[in-house]
């Protein structure tokens, strides 16, 4: 059965015209009339190997496709070239798209405030010394790195009264950090910073006992603590 079936998809595609006329004799409800002897043989022909006959014409869809196949055979490669292009360019999509996401996934992640640099705190805002001590104090040695402490842009670098050598930055919403006492800085004005960028050393310049960072926040034109600033926003010294 199976391979009488075979044979006569075999047949088909080396003679595919024959078969469409015979399909069409055989589905032809005139056959009778207008062919008798043909169709008599066409009947016998079909009784020898009625399976083989009656699969071919069951499979007369089946059929087409291999014609098709060998007609279309520069179409076919032509439209090949055309989806694996199309594939590539979905695939560039779905990497660019993927790597969209990685980013915005790893900013999402990146943490918005950070301290300003490690150390001990030996410091705290406030009275201090008769006066106000309007920042934080962090001292470690010369020369550790001193980062930003939140996204922001640096509006001024360099010497500074009292301060030795100082950067501002001002965050988005105008608030304002200032860095002092640093043993060098590494950023320009204007240039964009984000929290955890490094920015400058601590050192010992200006009015200072020791190696250590002084931080000031300045909010709406107040001198604000660091310290709470930085832990309501998830940042404990
Ligand atoms: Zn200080």
């Amino acid at each position: 059965m199976v391979a009488a079936v075979a044979a006569g998809a075999f047949a088909a595609a080396a003679a595919g015209q024959t078969l469409q006329n015979t399909n069409t004799s055989n589905s032809s409800p005139q056959r009778h009339t207008d062919v008798t002897p043909l169709a008599n043989a066409s009947d016998a022909s079909a009784s020898l190997d009625s399976g083989g006959a009656s699969g071919v014409g069951g499979n007369a869809p089946a059929g087409a496709p291999v014609l098709l196949q060998v007609s279309h055979s520069t179409d076919a490669s032509a439209e090949a070239q055309k989806l694996t292009e199309s594939a590539e360019i979905t695939e560039e999509r779905l990497e660019r798209e993927a790597e969209e996401r990685r980013k915005a996934a790893e900013e999402a992640a990146r943490p918005k405030f950070v301290a300003p640099t490690n150390g001990v705190f030996t410091s705290g805002y406030g009275a201090r010394w008769g006066g106000t001590h309007y920042g934080i104090d962090i001292a470690n040695s010369i020369g550790t790195p001193i980062v930003a402490a939140a996204d922001g842009t640096v509006i001024e670098a360099g010497p500074a009264s009292g301060f030795g050598l100082w950067v501002r930055v001002q965050l988005d919403d105008g608030t304002i950090h200032v860095y002092g006492h640093m043993d060098s800085y590494s950023v320009y004005v204007g240039q964009k910073v984000k929290a955890g960028e490094q920015i400058a050393v601590i050192g010992n310049r200006g009015q200072s006992t020791g190696p250590h960072l002084h931080f000031e926040v300045h909010e709406n034109g107040q001198k604000v603590d660091p310290q709470a600033w930085l832990s309501a926003r998830g940042v404990y010294l």
